[in-house]
């Protein structure tokens, strides 16, 4: 049998994607996000504080132990929507830019550009509103958040639940948003749209009256969503040595581009070894790819702790199975993606394969 390692000689890298440190409204510095990354065994650091670059001009981009910290921004329009989390820049845009100037603008200086909770309809409080994606005009986008784990906390946030979700802030983390993964779908039909698991991780202390509680903290936050991505080069090989953090940048960028990437919420478990591949007239197809052919097609996932493995084509399932490993055949093409639950949870959401007409 063919099993996803020996399908794809490929490495996987862990990471966590959209943060935030005190150069925005984090709450530390990064070399001790990364510390407590290190402990929490992520492999790559995705910072994104608000319309700044300043970390990077600092030089504060690189490896911190095994850690590879990497530096964009989280970008707004003058009405602080359509937040964008870009990288691979090296100035900040202009505050007076739109959101499709931005994206444009971003796209043509050779970025990576992930749209944010692009459908957060938190409504908890006046302090923190919804600031949802509203420019689907824009070109160029290479990403989109598919799952965010601070607007999910704040989304089902009521007086009576608060103080037990500020206790098991891990619990309230159960599914992507339903809007935004039918969105992901049809986008794909057009082109490439790579879906990443942001954790928007702030740490900030959140006011209940007169008592200032640090919710969230990063050590916490880091058991929720993960993006792994797989990569053509080891970030770190047997040996212990690490790529250039410059090479080691491109690695994880290149894996993003490709589409070759899953999402894992790792309050129902770790995700590392999940695969998922297409077998089709002795080729061997994976998440990102895109291609043209005929007959019949067999998907494979597998994964490292049992769980609900479901097949979907164009957002509808067409395939189940129950343990580590689905098995399924089909001659239909379509956008063909894997979502696997856990205790009733959400855990994996691979990034789609398309098989075109
Ligand atoms: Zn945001
Ligand atoms: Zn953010």
């Amino acid at each position: 049998m063919v099993t996803g390692e020996s399908a794809f000689p490929l490495h996987e890298a862990v990471g966590a994607v959209h943060l935030h440190s005190n150069f925005s409204d984090g709450s530390l510095p990064i070399e001790e996000i990364a510390a407590i990354a290190s402990r929490k065994k992520i492999n790559f650091l995705l910072f994104s504080d608000h319309n700044t670059l300043e970390p990077r001009r600092l030089g504060l981009e690189g490896w911190k132990e095994d850690v590879l910290v990497l530096i964009g921004c989280e970008i707004n329009d003058a009405d602080d929507r359509n937040h964008y989390l870009a990288f691979l820049i090296d100035r900040e845009i202009d505050p007076k830019m739109s959101a499709e100037e931005y994206v444009a603008h971003i796209w043509s200086m050779g970025g990576f550009g992930i749209i944010a909770h692009p459908a957060e309809k938190r409504n908890f409080s006046d302090a923190y509103p919804p600031y949802p994606w509203t420019a689907w005009n824009a070109k160029g986008f290479d990403g989109i958040e598919i799952w965010n784990q601070l607007s999910e906390w704040m989304e089902g946030l009521t007086r009576l639940n608060m103080l037990w979700r500020i206790w098991h802030p891990l619990r309230s983390i159960r599914f992507p948003v339903w809007e935004t993964l039918q969105r992901w779908d049809q986008l794909n039909r057009e082109r490439r749209i790579t879906g990443i698991g942001g954790i928007d991780v702030h740490a900030f202390p959140f006011r209940i009256g007169f008592i200032s509680i640090e919710i969230y903290p990063y050590k916490v936050q880091f058991r929720s969503i993960r993006t792994h991505v797989l990569t053509s080069r080891p970030l770190i090989n047997e040996r212990g040595e690490k790529l250039p953090w410059r090479e080691a940048e491109s690695v994880v960028f290149e894996a993003l581009k490709q589409g070759r990437c899953f999402v894992v919420n790792y309050s129902v478990g770790d995700g590392r070894g999940f695969r998922f591949w297409g077998e089709q007239n002795n080729r061997v197809y994976q998440m990102g790819d895109r291609w043209c052919s005929k007959g019949t097609i067999t998907f494979r996932a597998v994964t490292p702790l049992t769980g609900k493995i479901h097949l979907l084509r164009d957002g509808k399932r067409v395939c189940r199975a129950k343990g580590k490993e689905l098995v399924c055949s089909g001659d239909q093409p379509g956008v063909y993606r894997v979502e696997v639950f856990r205790k009733n949870r959400g855990w994996i959401y691979s990034n789609p394969m398309v098989w075109m007409q």
